[in-house]
């Protein structure tokens, strides 16, 4: 089945639209036998690159957080300006060129190749397109969907870079609550079905932004089941669904609490390799059970190799593929050429065929889930912990004192922590007598007295919803301050040192030290 028209969910400038005219010649420039006098492209000899060496870990490398360069075996390759007669995939000569605004053709059919076997689209005429990482392909899909002061459907707590894109366009969200699997696919239902009656003469929203898996900055992940209802709703209503997934790779296990009275986490087995095993026990996307067209996934490279790339790719329709290459050609053009030829090179060296990377996705997977128990253990040693259901209760050391709870996440970076405030003697006194919102007034303390212990964390309401106004808070929401923990980017010391600071501020703020 091919992708249905979703044509009028364009917006008018992205309808409007014309092919840059000198892009258009590009066909012809690789032409046997063409002579190019058309284009204002360098000549590859002025060119002051000849050759790039990398040196890259093998694949199959084990990860632990001490790797370096001398204890694991290194793969070498060049990039060189008249490189494809060694056997390269790409040369500098075209690699540094003006290039193909949708992308180099040996990378293009390297992520079609990666979509078709990680994802199994469910429709046939999908299209890939590079961009310049997930950053840029969500501002390119603003430009692609949405018209001022349009609403957008998006969880409670999400990505605020995403929502930085649109507010000065005086774009609102649209919050739906959520579930420890992401967004309740009743509240979207009723959301909009009610969205006419309750907003009468607004236009109804017709695009979900979503991030399904190790959710920025909850750290939940939606099952396969919950992204078929929504999917059905959104195909009810003509939704189109915008599936952000960095983190999809970073899928784990369930955290189990460690045995407080062993004191310690049994060291992680050595990672073992199975390519069917690992491709089976990743969620299923949007993108696997989008029958129609209506999802536009991005993927980025930013997680599984490095954020310095600024490199990712859009898998959608080849209506949405088309304007997006559009847009790309008066705007950033193409991807850096430096990143798609090294990265190219760097694939092309892992392989073969999608081999060699499906095996370093794996051995970094393994990284993730160290580091979160790591971070998990860190509450049950600071803490008294106990699991309950999804949820980790954590306790002041030694007392029935409530002072936090979070789901340990199945995936991503992320551990989102409530803390309950109730039982803090400042905050029940001084806090709600003074204040008019007093749990942002309290979180914001707490933050500096963390800050003030030297450890930065991220506060809760950086990651609220934007409505176009400051909302009062629902009764879930009372009593209650989140704080986000990334996890990625830490030692097992570091993050012990970062969660014994946390207990020292929460003890003697609660009164407990
Ligand atoms: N989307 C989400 C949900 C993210 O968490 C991030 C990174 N923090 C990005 C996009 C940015 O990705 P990129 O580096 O590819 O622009």
């Amino acid at each position: 089945m091919d992708a249905i028209d979703f044509s009028h969910h364009l917006s008018p400038i992205s309808a409007a639209r014309t092919p840059s005219p000198l892009k258009s010649l590009m066909k012809y420039m690789s032409m046997d036998g063409m002579i190019s006098l058309a284009g204002g492209l360098p000549h590859p000899s002025l060119f002051p690159f000849v050759n790039i060496e990398a040196e890259v870990y093998s694949p199959g490398v084990y990860l632990p957080s001490n790797t370096s360069e001398s204890d694991s075996e290194l793969l070498r390759f060049n990039v060189h300006r008249n490189g494809r007669a060694n056997g390269q995939v790409v040369d500098l000569a075209t690699g540094l060129q003006y290039a193909p605004t949708a992308g180099f053709p040996w990378l293009l059919q390297y992520v079609r190749d990666f979509v078709r076997v990680v994802y199994q689209p469910a429709y046939k005429n999908f299209d890939v397109l590079m961009n310049d990482g997930s950053t840029d392909g969500w501002s390119k899909v603003v430009n692609l969907l949405c018209e001022p002061g349009d609403y957008i459907l998006l969880e409670k707590y999400t990505f605020p870079s995403t929502q930085a894109n649109w507010i000065p366009m005086g774009c609102k969200g649209v919050p739906l609550e959520m579930d420890a699997h992401g967004i309740r696919a009743d509240v979207l239902e009723r959301t909009l079905r009610e969205w006419d009656n309750a907003h009468p003469g607004v236009k109804r929203p017709h695009i979900l932004y979503v991030i399904p898996t190790g959710q920025n900055p909850t750290g939940c992940t939606m099952p396969v089941a919950r992204k078929q209802e929504i999917y059905d709703i959104c195909v009810k209503y003509d939704v189109i669904i915008v599936e952000d997934d960095p983190y999809y790779i970073l899928q784990f296990d369930t955290y189990k609490l460690p045995s407080v009275a062993n004191g310690h986490t049994a060291p992680p087995p050595p990672p073992s390799y199975d390519e069917a095993a690992f491709l089976d026990s990743l969620v299923k996307t949007f993108l696997s059970i989008d029958v129609q067209g209506r999802v536009i996934r991005l993927d980025t490279f930013s997680k599984t190799m490095a954020p310095g790339n600024r490199l990712g790719f859009f898998t959608c329709s080849p209506l949405f593929a088309e304007r997006i290459l559009r847009a790309t050609e008066t705007s950033t053009q193409a991807a850096s050429g430096w990143s798609q030829s090294i990265v190219s090179e760097l694939l092309h060296a892992w392989g073969p065929g999608l081999g060699g990377y499906l095996r370093w996705l794996s051995g970094l997977q393994s990284q993730y889930v160290i580091r979160r128990n790591w971070m998990c253990d860190a509450f049950a040693k600071e803490f008294d912990a106990v699991q309950e259901g999804d949820e980790v209760i954590v306790y002041g050391k030694g007392t029935r004192v409530k002072l936090l709870s979070f789901v340990p996440p199945q995936a991503g970076m992320f551990l989102w922590v409530k803390v309950y405030l109730s039982e803090n003697k400042e905050y029940a006194g001084l806090f709600k007598s003074s204040s008019e919102d007093p749990e942002t007034a309290f979180e914001q303390k707490l933050w500096q007295d963390i800050i003030d212990a030297k450890l930065l964390i991220s506060p809760g309401r950086f990651y609220v919803a934007w409505e176009g106004e400051k909302k009062p808070r629902d009764a879930a929401e009372r009593d209650i301050v989140h704080f986000r923990l990334a996890f990625s980017m830490t030692t097992k010391e570091k993050v012990d040192l970062a969660i014994q600071r946390l207990a020292g501020v929460l003890h003697h703020a609660w009164g407990l030290a």
